[in-house]
């Protein structure tokens, strides 16, 4: 009698699916087994059951862990974003870009407004749905990836930080324009949006309208070399309206 034999197989088979990696099956092969005995389901369609769930499981947890990484600041997403209160903005071109096909096509996307008209909240919805999807999304704020890069800069990584950064399928940037760049800080965020130039799709959001991007950048020349290249194939979302926190308080000061 070999080897094989003599263990139980439930110890073997455990030990081999462990090892090939394949937990749902470990885990689901036996309830599945009795259930298709019942169901009189045959051999190949068991397996194939039993494939099925372990390929549903590992893209479950592919996207977990593409939402992780992400790092967004607020779970929100565009099944809760009410269009009505933005008559200007397309909810047929937000839907659109929602399927995530302008990540393929490289585009970018700007969103401009004053604050609170939902900027941040429609950033993590399309992140969030190309996480969905299985691609690799980073969202940041303009003032916390320029303190990344310079610290990275100073302890000698930059280049690793820039490579992760240009490797994303999708960077979200929040909140360009709230706090005027330095020099080196406008140079580096240049680095970064000029590095993704038809390599990867990113999102910008802004409460500052283009001509105004001069006084974040603080160089005209800066500034027009980095709109270029943003530009080049972008969608822009005009969220111009009154601010939804504002609304929204005064409504319940009124129901009150
Ligand atoms: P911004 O980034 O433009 O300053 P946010 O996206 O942070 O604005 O929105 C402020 C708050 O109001 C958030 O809690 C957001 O979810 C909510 N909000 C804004 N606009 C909408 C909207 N159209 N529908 C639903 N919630 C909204
Ligand atoms: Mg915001």
């Amino acid at each position: 009698m070999s080897a094989t034999e003599a263990t139980d197989p439930k110890v073997l088979l455990g030990h081999h699916l462990k090892k090939l990696k394949l937990p749902t099956v470990l885990a689901e092969y036996e309830k599945q087994a009795r259930q298709c005995a019942e169901q009189g389901i045959d051999y190949p369609r068991y397996l194939l059951r039993l494939a099925e769930l372990e390929l549903i499981e590992r893209q479950r947890k592919m996207v977990e862990r593409r939402i992780r990484a992400a790092k967004f600041p607020a779970t929100k997403s565009l099944d809760s974003f009410d269009f009505k209160a933005l008559p200007a903005l397309s909810k047929l071109l937000v839907l659109e870009l929602a399927r995530s096909e302008f990540i393929i096509r490289r585009e970018n996307i700007i969103a401009l407004g004053p604050s609170g008209t939902g900027k941040t909240h429609l950033a993590i919805g399309l992140g969030l749905a190309a996480c969905q999807k299985g691609m690799t999304v980073g969202f940041v704020t303009a003032a916390s990836l320029v303190n990344q890069l310079a610290e990275a800069r100073d302890e000698k990584r930059l280049i690793r930080l820039q490579t992760s950064l240009a490797k994303l399928q999708l960077l979200i940037i929040d909140e360009l324009g709230y706090v005027p760049l330095s020099q080196t800080g406008a140079e580096l965020l240049f680095e970064v949006i000029s590095g993704r130039y038809e390599r990867g799709a990113t999102i910008v959001t802004s409460n500052l309208a283009f001509e105004d991007w001069t006084s974040v950048f603080g160089s005209e020349r800066l500034t027009g070399a980095l709109l270029d290249r943003l530009t080049h194939h972008v969608h822009i979302l005009e969220m111009n309206g009154d601010s939804y926190r504002l609304k929204q308080s005064k409504a319940r000061k009124q129901s009150s």
